[in-house]
């Protein structure tokens, strides 16, 4: 590692989805000039959905992106320096928190705000590895478009399943919606959507075998549960929407988190078990996971470091 000097940081932001901004426009109101380092996907996961419609405030509805470019403006507006770059190791075993970004950069923050969010998870099939980005794909807004009157399938049964089912369903001929169990996990308005759409075919106690081609999707085979039958279903993009995962990996050594990567905070506070580093959003959050209260838990983040570096006679 090239040798710099370390950039000292009273409030050093990790993560750009809702919960990342309005932690910074409350960090930079209270004057701890924080700085924010972007991660792989800046924006979050807002900046890969179409419309947002239950964010109290747009009696219309948004778009997710719009919503993101806002929310960025707003903290840059109070005086957040916006960073690209991605937190690569920490080192919380001493006071002030040390961060490594991209590898090359170490940083040593007074607070630490943990803003990383979540994942879209992977069925964990080699054909579905082999083809992703080549027919495979975890965004239906983002990819559909590519599959226009063509014939393709989801993976899921959840909200995200649903909603992508009804949008594919508006750019496909057909769209097939594999669900593992004999019913969906999705809300009943959702459910009602895709099951009065014509040209979506609900495959109930279906599991995924394989996807099938080579350069790209020519199929998947399909098992049904209940009679032990195998099916090719004839398809050119295969989507998957089966849930998300926490990125809280890097953090893993020092933070207690529980079984699913989630870090845990104290209750009623997005303080982790180190002094001075928090979390909020959806790396903290697998119950709730919407936009609105993961720009809540962002709020209380910063009001959380804001009063912790008061306490330390540190601001
Ligand atoms: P969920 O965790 O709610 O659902 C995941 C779905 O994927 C489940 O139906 C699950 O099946 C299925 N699944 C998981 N693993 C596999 C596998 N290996 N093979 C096949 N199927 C699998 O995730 P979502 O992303 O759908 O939703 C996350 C949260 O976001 C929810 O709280 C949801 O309500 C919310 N949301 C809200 C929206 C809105 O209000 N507009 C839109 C989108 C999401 P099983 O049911 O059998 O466990």
């Amino acid at each position: 590692m090239e040798h710099t000097e370390i950039e000292k940081i009273k409030c050093l932001i990790i993560g750009s989805g809702p919960a990342g901004y309005t932690a910074a426009i409350y960090a930079a109101r209270a004057d701890l000039k924080p700085i924010i380092y972007q991660g792989l996907q800046p924006g979050g996961q807002l900046t890969i959905t179409t419309e947002v419609e239950n964010f109290p405030g747009y009696p219309e509805g948004t778009q997710g992106p719009e919503m993101m470019e806002d929310l960025k403006k707003q903290a840059e507006r109070f005086g957040t320096e916006i960073r690209w770059g991605t937190a690569t190791s920490v080192d919380f075993s001493s006071f002030p928190h040390r961060v490594t970004i991209d590898e090359n950069k170490v940083v040593e923050a007074n607070t630490v705000i943990i803003a990383t969010g979540a994942s879209a998870k992977w069925l964990g099939l080699p054909s579905e590895q082999k083809l992703n980005g080549f027919g495979v794909s975890a965004c239906a807004v983002c990819d559909g478009f590519f599959f226009r009157g063509q014939d393709v399938a989801i993976v899921g049964a959840g909200d995200t399943a649903a909603e992508e089912a009804s949008y594919l369903s508006k750019l496909c001929r057909k769209v097939y919606m594999i669900v593992r169990r004999d019913e969906m996990r999705a809300s009943k308005a959702m459910q009602h959507r895709v099951t009065n759409t014509p040209n979506i075919e609900i495959l109930y106690n279906h599991t995924t075998v394989e996807i099938l081609g080579e350069q790209g999707v020519t199929g998947v085979k399909v098992l049904n549960t209940l009679n032990n039958k195998e099916r090719i279903l004839d398809i050119t993009g295969f989507f998957v929407a089966i849930g998300h995962e926490p990125n809280s990996k890097v953090f893993k050594p020092y933070l207690e988190m529980d079984k699913n990567g989630y870090i845990i905070t104290r209750l009623d506070s997005t303080h982790t078990n180190i002094e001075g580093v928090f979390a909020c959003g959806d790396v903290q959050d697998h119950i709730y996971r919407q936009a609105v209260t993961a720009a809540g838990s962002g709020c209380m983040a910063a009001i959380d470091a804001e009063r912790f570096l008061a306490n330390k006679g540190l601001h």
